[in-house]
Parts: structure tokens; C-alpha cells; sequence
């Protein structure tokens, strides 16, 4: 290009005569890391409470470290990391992200990620996202944990292993069942891909972690098809209200 002018400037300058509204609150959207999150909703982002199960993230303060249901049940994955719970504006910047059409907030979500990934010290050598059904993908035009995965592996230095996990089930939504509903729904719905490389460790991501019923079915296939480990990385935990 010879116009003298980059693409970052074209783009910094139709934001500023066209600003992006705030996918949560509508407002002006203003250059910060969270853009196109206003800053008074980063500001708001709710924290997930220090006290919270080692396992799947559960807020509260449990003997052992473990809530009940990962005592009494331990998950195939080793842990859950987030900073976020699912409420407020995260719930806000989520649902603008997977129901809203707004695929251009994968950025600032995966950013709320990394933190908890780089701090957990932990080691991986595939980020792999949550799959979803064709026919979901279809509707929605994108997988929404495909593209903050990516983005996490990039900012976290980590390689992206997409299509290493297939849902091979088309699932009822979660939303709306009790725990044991939720695993049912999601047993035997995802399946491991042939080129996961044996003894793996892989970080899979998912939006959001409720019960953690999805999150133990596909470690579960994972480790069924020959990963070493599994961890899941996601946006928020959803704690479990019932
Ligand atoms: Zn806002
Ligand atoms: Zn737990």
C-alpha cells in the first residue's frame, strides 16, 4: 500500500468516527486490552472468589481442597482454570459472544483466560477446543471455543490443536438440567481424533463450566484416546445452584 496510511490506522481512525458500542452495556467502546468491552464493564468483571475447589473451580471452602462432588467423584480432568465467574458483565460479553454474533470478542475473552493458564504453571502441548455438533456450528456460523482457543494458544505461547476432539452426538443444551440430566446428555458425545498424539497433555477449552459434565465427557474421550492429561480452560464457572 502507497496511501502512506497502515490498515491499523485506517481502522483506529473509523473507530473514531464510528466507535464501537459495548457488546454488554451498549456504551462506547474505548482502546483498552478488552476492547470492544467498555472500560467500566472490565471494571465490573466478577472475580471468582480466592476460595473455590482445586478440581473443577467450585466456589467455596472445602476440607481437602476438593468441593464434595469431586471427592465422591473425582473428574478426568486435573483442573479448571478461570478467574471468572459467570455473572454481571461476563455473563454480559458471553452471551454477546455466542448468541449476538459477535465473533470479534474471541480476543478479549481469551485474554480474560490467560492469566489463569500462564499462573497455574502448567505444561501442554496441545490447546484443543470444545467441539461443537455440525448443525450447532451451522446455525451459529462459528464455534465459539474454536476461536478463543486459538487465541489463547497464541497469547499463551501454547499450539493449537483443532479438530483433535470430535462431538460425534448432537446434545439437547445443558441450560436448564439438573446435574445428573447434564451427564447423561453428554455421554458418549465426543470422540478423540486419531491424530491426538499418545500421552498428550492437552488444555481444552470450553465458554463456560457449569456442573463440569461436558467438560468431564470430552476429557474422558480424550484420555480414552490416548492424552496423558487433561485440563480445561475456560472464560467463566457458572457455580452450580443446585
Ligand atoms: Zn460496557
Ligand atoms: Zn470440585
Amino acid at each position: 500500500m502507497n496511501s502512506g496510511i497502515s490498515a491499523n490506522g485506517v481502522r483506529s481512525l473509523l473507530r473514531r468516527v464510528f466507535p464501537a458500542a459495548c457488546p454488554v452495556c451498549g456504551g462506547v467502546a474505548e482502546e483498552t486490552p478488552l476492547y470492544p468491552v467498555c472500560r467500566q464493564c472490565q471494571g465490573d468483571l466478577p472475580l471468582l472468589p480466592p476460595e473455590h475447589c482445586r478440581i473443577c473451580a467450585e466456589p467455596g471452602r472445602y476440607s481437602g481442597g476438593a468441593c464434595e462432588v469431586c471427592a465422591a467423584d473425582p473428574p478426568p480432568f486435573e483442573a479448571v482454570l478461570t478467574r471468572h465467574l459467570y455473572s454481571g458483565s461476563v455473563m454480559g460479553a458471553v452471551r454477546a459472544f455466542k448468541y449476538a454474533g459477535h465473533p470479534e470478542l474471541a480476543r478479549a475473552l481469551a485474554r480474560m483466560i490467560a492469566p489463569a493458564v500462564m499462573e497455574s504453571g502448567g505444561r501442554w502441548d496441545g490447546v484443543v477446543p470444545m467441539p461443537l455438533h455440525w448443525l450447532a456450528l451451522f446455525r451459529r456460523g462459528y464455534n465459539q471455543s474454536h476461536l478463543v482457543a486459538r487465541v489463547l494458544a497464541a497469547e499463551c505461547g501454547l499450539s493449537f490443536w483443532p479438530g483433535r476432539l470430535e462431538r460425534i452426538r448432537r446434545t439437547q443444551a445443558q441450560a436448564g438440567l439438573d446435574r445428573e440430566a447434564r451427564a447423561r446428555n453428554v455421554l458418549s458425545a465426543f470422540r478423540a481424533a486419531m491424530n491426538l498424539p499418545a500421552g498428550s497433555r492437552i488444555l481444552l477449552v470450553d465458554d463456560v463450566v457449569t456442573t463440569g459434565a461436558t467438560a468431564r465427557a470430552a476429557a474422558r474421550a480424550l484420555l480414552e484416546g490416548g492424552a496423558g492429561s487433561v485440563s480445561v480452560a475456560a472464560i467463566a464457572r457458572a457455580p452450580t445452584l443446585f
